[in-house]
């Protein structure tokens, strides 16, 4: 299922990849209204928009300019008690999400997807908004991922044929593919429409049902999508949406008794929290997709233009803020100098500002935190010797934006090198042989993703097999690699699944 959900995400991405920078066709994009309207701010539990138990709101922010966008509901643990009896008693035997036909499902679902497609403009909008993403990204990027992705996943919901099996003896064996029951589904702010879908999707394509935490930076365009929710025909309690903090109401959904499946997407550091509430509460199974330090290896025969193209938009996608981001550039001895002179030059030109503006590439960061903390490590770069090429300070005099930034001459062991900046900071090393780069690529805690560029498939082949990474893309050629590799029980975050 994972590498299910991998291709429709991969394949979005070299269509995207591929242009320099301005590259959106305005005529295909609608004007953007920079100011769209706020129509959800509560709790969605039981389809019913209420506050929070507590009567408590929390600001979301415009991260363009530091402004308060709303006040949201902010679920705690007596709302998350509420949402999980909502989604228990949606799934009791005999209700009508359990008796309704798989085809059914299905067809709900692409009507969610019909309803999301028929509201992209206004999505994207409120998504650039609150995430500070930039508008020509989400409607031409996010919108049409999340629509695909309901879509893959509706076509699923008839199909999960169990087996017969030849046991020994008198007996007919079989197996019937049953939900899990209520997942918890917790997802970080960084693709907020896309993740909701990732894990919304096939939970509910396999008759599931959902309590969502959102993420406190971006809860907005979940809540509109709620909102489409109970307006296809979903059941009541079947998605319950709840905006809140990490450490109450994320925390609580961890560690509920009556959570049969906790889904998670964000920091490791979290992760580890995630699982151990799991350990001390009701064993319920986990999946996690957590963080990643990827290394992207450029080869001597390399494809120059295209690989560094390749590698900045590998980077700097998103503002960086993407968890399969390569932030470990290793560049082979010999075009070293070129390869950094050349993404020190595409650096920047990188148009950053007003993200409703189509031509802007890169926005402000998420939030504050963020922000100090990718500056926090901008000096750490510099405190620790590396060679800052470009950027390397804020962007604008408000908002959370910050210069494309390329740190050359860096070493493994630099705190740039092995944290997740998760920010637009490039950092390029060089290596000599494919046998070294292989050795010091796999010197991570992290394996989520790695990218080889080369015109050799051998050598595509040889390194892409060397590296110890959930999904592995190689450029031999015009025709792209994706290696979609699944490593059991392999580091923290390989082994995925969004349900
Ligand atoms: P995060 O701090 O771990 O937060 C992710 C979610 O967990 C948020 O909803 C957060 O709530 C919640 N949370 C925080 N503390 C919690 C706790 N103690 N118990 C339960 N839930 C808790 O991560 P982030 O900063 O939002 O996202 C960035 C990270 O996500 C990066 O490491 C990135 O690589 C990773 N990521 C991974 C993938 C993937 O597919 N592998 C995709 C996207 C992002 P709040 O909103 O209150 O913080």
């Amino acid at each position: 299922k994972s590498t299910m959900i991998r291709t429709v995400f991969s394949r979005s991405l070299p269509r995207l990849c591929r242009p320099p920078a301005c590259h959106y066709s305005a005529g295909a994009i609608p004007e953007p209204c920079s100011q769209p309207e706020v129509h959800y701010d509560k709790l969605f539990i039981n389809n019913q928009w209420e506050d929070a138990a507590s009567g408590k709101t929390f600001p979301t922010i415009n991260p363009a300019t530091g402004e308060v966008i709303c006040q949201v509901a902010e679920a705690d643990v007596a709302d998350v008690d509420k949402a999980v009896k909502a989604a228990r008693d949606a799934f009791r035997w005999g209700s009508p999400w359990r008796r309704m036909d798989a085809s059914h499902r299905g067809l709900l679902i692409n009507r969610l997807a019909d309803a999301i497609e028929r509201d992209s403009a206004y999505l994207a909008e409120l998504e650039t908004l609150d995430n500070g993403k930039p508008y020509a990204m989400s409607y031409t990027m996010d919108l049409p991922t999340v629509v695909k992705c309901f879509r893959y996943h509706a076509g699923w919901a008839d199909k999960w044929e169990g087996k017969t099996i030849p046991i020994d003896g008198d007996y007919f064996c079989y197996t019937r593919h049953e939900p899990i029951g209520v997942c918890g589904q917790i997802i970080p702010w960084n693709f907020p429409l896309l993740m909701q879908a990732w894990k919304l999707a096939p939970a509910l394509a396999t008759g599931n049902t959902v309590v969502m935490k959102v993420a406190e930076q971006t809860p907005l365009t979940a809540l509109y999508v709620a909102s489409l929710i109970k307006e296809v025909g979903f059941p009541e309690g079947v998605v319950n949406i709840l905006p809140g903090m990490g450490p109450s109401a994320g925390a609580a959904l961890a560690r509920h008794m009556d959570v049969d499946k906790l889904a998670f997407t964000g920091s490791t550091e979290v992760g580890h929290l995630i699982q151990q509430a799991s350990g001390s509460s009701n064993l319920k199974k986990v999946t996690l997709e957590l963080g990643g330090k990827s290394p992207n290896i450029i080869l001597s025969d390399a494809n120059m233009e295209d690989a560094v193209e390749q590698a900045h938009f590998g980077l700097f996608f998103s503002q960086g803020q993407c968890c399969c981001a390569g932030s470990r550039i290793f560049v082979q001895a010999d075009i070293y100098d070129e390869f950094v002179e050349r993404s020190v030059e595409r650096a920047r030109r990188r148009v950053v500002g007003n993200p409703f503006d189509l031509k802007t590439e890169q926005g402000p960061q998420v939030d504050q935190e963020q922000f100090n903390k990718i500056l926090g490590y901008i000096s750490s770069g510099k405190r620790e010797g590396a060679k800052l090429m470009c950027g390397g300070g804020v962007a604008a005099d408000r908002g959370y934006f910050i210069q494309p930034t390329v740190f050359g001459d860096v070493q493994d062991n630099m705190t740039i090198a092995r944290e997740e900046i998760f920010g637009p900071v490039m950092q390029i090393m060089k290596f000599k042989t494919l046998e070294e780069v292989v050795t010091r690529a796999n010197d991570t805690k992290y394996g989520l993703a790695a990218g080889v560029f080369t015109k050799d498939i051998d050598k595509a082949s040889y390194v892409s097999n060397g590296l110890r990474a959930g999904t592995v893309c190689s450029e031999p050629s015009q025709q792209r690699l994706v290696h979609l590799i699944q490593h059991h029980d392999y580091k923290d975050t390989t082994s995925i699944c969004n349900l």
